[in-house]
């Protein structure tokens, strides 16, 4: 087996596979380990998961050992957490760094990929993509941008060694989740700081802190339940989703709820009402109250507004959660610049122009984001059946079935990608949902004596269009989300993941086992 990617999904695959007798290879382009997690360096990333619920479930001692130092860990203490699982389950000796797939080809007579990379080639009956959701970084070519005399950074490719912004004026372009969470740490560093926003974000609050002895104890004495709560939940959060319409509540019900929420839950906050993401009018009460928070928290009636976002429901973009973003906007040093308002025009030799005028610039940070989903996927060249290419199969968006296999390539697996919950969700969880079901098919596959797994044309077709109906019940699509694709011009505007929820999407994946994987080939 050859799997691509060594992030936490190339990491879990190879663990899992090399355990059951299989001959496994990890192919990584970074000269690292960690995926994400090894490039997204910039100042104050962490997950939006909490970190007890954001990491691998498969080793009970590995849960126990392990000790995450706050509610919310930072990107080193999660790359020290990867680094520790590849030592100890002795992870490295099978991944080869620095190398990257270019194209792999399905040879039809042998049933065996040939894979080519840019440090040889490799021959693998199965071959798994873990090449993540978001390792591919959105690079905008603005102009002027050579004219630029200061330092261009991307958020997604972060420098190595530390970046002193100390005195520095520094611009950076992007709110996302990543620009979010950079805004207050550069802030604290630099001598002024201007965030340019062309769309304001629905953040919720991180709450982070520290986690006691007390808080370790207490989750790991009862570590299986948490994990299972999770498999039974939406979003892979040991969250209990509410089971009332934010619309049959009394007002001030609604408001306490929302409070609550608010100072607890971070991401979870959109499980507060089950049907925020159904209906516009139960999603309106939440982005009200959002939107009330950031005129409570920022303290210039002008600036609050233009942080407001409006015109999209919330949650239709993956929520960031900050810590004290909104916050930052009080400080005499740091500058909003609404991009709508007064657009970008170029950038110049020193600094970023606007219809304004020009901000003088020493830094300029690029939290621009990701090719989301499908950009690792296509970016090589992978040829199926009949000389196919994934890039044609889908070329009017993602095409799977579970969002595992895909019709036309026979043994090619992905993980946590389009057609499943992926960034909907706790996406550690899905990955290791995914990991472990496809064991289980792979497991089915030698006992049929079958050298080809193969999704069928007419399932992939089925679960698409199921894909889509259940996307089209929900408020998602109502957003230029990366969901959509809408984030990247010209890019299929179709929305990706799987609305159906972690636990709806675990009883899809159990009945068509209990179908003996039907929708599958074994030849
Ligand atoms: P990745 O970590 O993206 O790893 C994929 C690897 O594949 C990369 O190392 C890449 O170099 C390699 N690769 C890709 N193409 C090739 C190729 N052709 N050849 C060789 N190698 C290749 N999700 C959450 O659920 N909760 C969070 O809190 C959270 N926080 C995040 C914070 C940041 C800053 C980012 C960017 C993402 C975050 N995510 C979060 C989403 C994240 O994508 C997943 O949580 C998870 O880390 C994905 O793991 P992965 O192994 O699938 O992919």
């Amino acid at each position: 087996m050859v799997v691509v990617g060594a992030g936490f999904a190339g990491l879990r695959t190879l663990h899992t596979f090399r355990e059951r007798g299989l001959d496994v290879a990890v192919i990584e382009a970074n000269a690292g380990l960690g995926g994400v997690w090894y490039v997204n360096r910039y100042p104050g990333a962490r997950c939006d998961v909490e970190s007890y619920d954001y990491s691998l479930s498969f080793d009970p001692d590995l849960e126990q050992e392990w000790r995450w130092s706050e509610r919310y860990a930072t990107q080193p203490e999660i790359l020290r957490y990867v680094e520790h699982v590849a030592d100890r389950f002795d992870l490295r000796r099978d991944v080869h760094l620095d190398t990257r797939m270019t194209r792999s080809t399905y040879d039809e007579q042998a049933h065996r990929w040939h894979v080519e990379t840019d440090d040889g080639d490799w021959s693998a009956r199965y071959l798994v993509m873990a090449t993540g959701q978001l390792s591919v970084t959105k690079q905008p070519q603005l102009q002027g941008q050579e004219d630029f005399r200061g330092r261009i950074l991307h958020t997604g490719a972060w420098p190595h060694e530390h970046v002193d912004m100390t005195g520095r004026r520094v611009g950076v372009i992007g709110t996302g989740s990543s620009g979010t969470q950079l805004v207050p740490v550069l802030a604290e560093q630099a001598s002024h700081l201007t965030v340019f926003q062309r769309t304001p974000n629905y953040s919720i609050p991180a709450n982070n802190a520290p986690i006691t002895d007390e808080q370790d104890a207490e989750v790991k004495a009862t570590y299986p339940e948490r994990r299972e709560r999770a498999r039974r939940s939406p979003s892979g959060l040991g969250f209990k989703p509410n089971k009332q319409s934010a619309r049959e509540v009394a007002e001030d019900d609604r408001r306490a709820l929302y409070e609550q929420q608010w100072t607890t839950a971070g991401f979870g906050f959109l499980l507060a009402y089950y049907d925020l993401m159904l209906d516009e009018r139960a999603n309106d009460t939440a982005a009200d109250f959002i939107r009330a928070k950031i005129a409570e928290k920022v303290d210039d009636p002008t600036t609050a507004e233009r942080l407001m976002p409006r015109g999209y429901p919330f949650g239709a973009k993956r929520p960031p959660v900050d810590s004290g973003y909104f916050e930052t906007f009080n400080r005499d040093d740091v500058d909003l610049v609404d991009m709508r308002e007064t657009p970008l025009e170029r950038i110049t030799e020193h600094g970023i122009r606007t219809t304004a005028g020009e901000v003088e610039l020493d830094t300029i940070v690029f939290a621009t984001g990701f090719d989301a989903m499908t950009g690792a996927l296509l970016k090589p060249e992978i040829v199926g059946r009949d000389g196919l290419t994934l890039r044609e199969h889908w070329n009017a968006g993602p095409r799977t079935y579970l969002g595992v296999g895909v019709a036309g390539f026979p043994n090619l697996f992905v993980i946590a990608g389009p057609g499943s919950p992926s960034l909907l969700s706790n996406v550690l969880l899905s990955i290791e949902a995914h990991v472990d079901w496809i064991a289980g098919l792979l497991d089915h596959a030698a006992e049929q004596g079958a050298d080809e797994v193969e999704a069928s044309g007419q399932a992939e077709a089925d679960w698409v269009a199921h894909v889509n109906e259940r996307a089209e019940a929900t408020l998602y699509p109502r957003a230029a989300s990366y969901y959509m694709g809408a984030e990247v011009p010209g890019k299929p505007q179709v929305f990706m993941p799987y609305v159906g929820g972690v636990r709806g999407y675990r009883r899809v994946l159990e009945k068509v086992v209990a179908d003996d994987y039907d929708g599958f080939r074994f030849t």
